[in-house]
């Protein structure tokens, strides 16, 4: 029976585990914090994608289509929330009917459940009543989920299938021996048939440390939401989307019912300060200077410095902020907007050239696999993205 190591409990990491150690595999994952979920899958909007944006034929398109279903069915299965409260994209103005055309045309190629199309503004009014656009894609099953309480569910699978999660163990050494791998922390020494990274905002890091290319690295970007004050949720039904800037992989300031009925307004995009940089004050001046002398800081500064102007000035300014929201819904006023909840970070991958990738990365070093780019929807895909690895990475080694 295969020995197989994991490095990350988010739910790439734990989704892994659990495919493996359903199929025999004996699993060991090793995540740095004492609890799972720590980082960006504790930290998301919760949604379950239903797959509108991504380029048709992308790792993205195919996995969260496949993903969606299969969150839905864990949650069915294991009795956890799982509300498909549904998504309207909407066009303010008529500069973003082309950009709205082009989500709806991917969103048919993917295959997006029961999607529609909708240039009725009475008709958008009846699904969102207080919104302000002119057009619109609305899919009804795009759904909401609890990340976390899903990742644990997967953990007490691993736990009942005899798999180990050892927490607090941090990943500080990958060593090829004799066609295995030595997996060092501070406080275990192992030796496994394979490793697979799923470590996140620290994966290139953890792919360093058994040789793999520099690039890509990863570009911690802050998410900031606001919530909305629980007597004012009621403008909101489901969740509200900007048509997003097809230059930038991230969707814009939205609205969100979350599954336990708050409505959060974001997130936004900014450069954190530190990977695991959760807000202004915490800087790591080792991840700053590292991002700044990697080859493709300038280029991607010069490309998309007005876009990162933009979204620091409504970070640090709430009127900003206010502004980017109240465009969908006029009656929203500021106090609205009672305070910052938790932000979350996202690990975005980009390239030498500055090029910030698109789609899901996998790369492989010997026994060793591992997760280049696992940014959203990858909590949605994450159990299609498991199934992914083992087939395409690990079918030997889960044999
Ligand atoms: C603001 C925001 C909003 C998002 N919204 C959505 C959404 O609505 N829907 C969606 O599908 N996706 C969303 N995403 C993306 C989604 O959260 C991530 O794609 C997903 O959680 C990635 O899971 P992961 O397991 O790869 O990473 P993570 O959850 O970050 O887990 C990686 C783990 O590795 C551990 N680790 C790192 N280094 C080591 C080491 N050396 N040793 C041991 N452990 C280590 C970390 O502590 C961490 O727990 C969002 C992300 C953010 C930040």
């Amino acid at each position: 029976m295969a020995k197989i190591g994991i490095v990350g409990g988010g739910i790439v990491g734990v989704a892994l585990a659990r495919a493996l150690s359903s199929r025999g595999a004996e699993v060991v994952v090793f995540e740095k914090e004492t609890r799972l979920s720590q980082h960006q899958t504790g930290h998301n909007s919760g949604v379950v994608h239903a797959g509108l944006y991504y380029k048709p034929g992308s790792l993205k398109a195919t996995l969260c289509a496949a993903g969606r279903v299969s969150i839905r069915q864990f949650c069915e299965a294991k009795g956890l929330p799982y509300r498909e409260v549904g998504k309207l994209v909407v066009a303010v103005d008529e500069t973003e009917l082309d950009a709205l055309a082009e989500i709806e045309r991917r969103s048919t190629l993917n295959g997006v459940p029961d999607l529609a199309r909708i240039d009725d503004v009475a008709r958008l009014r009846e699904i969102e009543p207080h919104v302000a656009g002119i057009a619109a894609v609305h899919s009804p099953h795009t759904a909401v989920v609890d990340y976390a309480s899903i990742t644990e569910a997967m953990a007490q699978d691993v736990r009942a299938a005899g798999g180990q999660i050892r927490l607090g163990h941090e990943v500080t050494g990958l060593r090829l021996e004799s066609g295995r791998v030595r997996v060092s922390t501070p406080v275990s020494q192992d030796v496994v048939d394979r490793v697979i990274v799923c470590a996140g905002l620290q994966s290139d890091v953890v792919a360093k440390l058994i040789g793999a290319d520099a690039s890509p690295k990863i570009l911690p970007f802050r998410g900031e939401y606001w919530e909305l004050a629980p007597e004012r949720t009621g403008l909101v039904n489901g969740m509200i989307y900007p048509v997003p800037d097809p230059r930038f992989p991230f969707l814009g300031v939205h609205f969100t019912r979350g599954v336990y009925d708050n409505v959060h307004v974001g997130p936004n995009a900014v450069p954190a300060l530190a990977r695991e940089g959760y807000d202004w004050l915490q800087w790591s001046v080792k991840d700053t200077w590292e991002s700044l002398r990697w080859p493709g800081a300038w280029p991607l500064a010069k490309q998309h410095w007005r876009m990162g102007v933009d979204e620091i000035s409504a970070s640090l300014i709430k009127p900003l902020y206010y502004r980017k929201a109240r465009r969908f819904i006029p009656e929203l006023k500021s106090s609205d907007l009672t305070h910052k909840s938790a932000a979350g970070v996202r690990a975005q991958a980009w390239g030498r050239a500055g090029e910030l990738l698109d789609d899901f990365a996998v790369d492989q070093v010997g026994p060793v696999t591992v997760l280049r780019n696992a940014p959203s929807p990858a909590a949605t895909s994450s159990i299609a993205i498991a199934e992914y690895v083992l087939e395409h990475y690990l079918s030997k080694a889960a044999a």
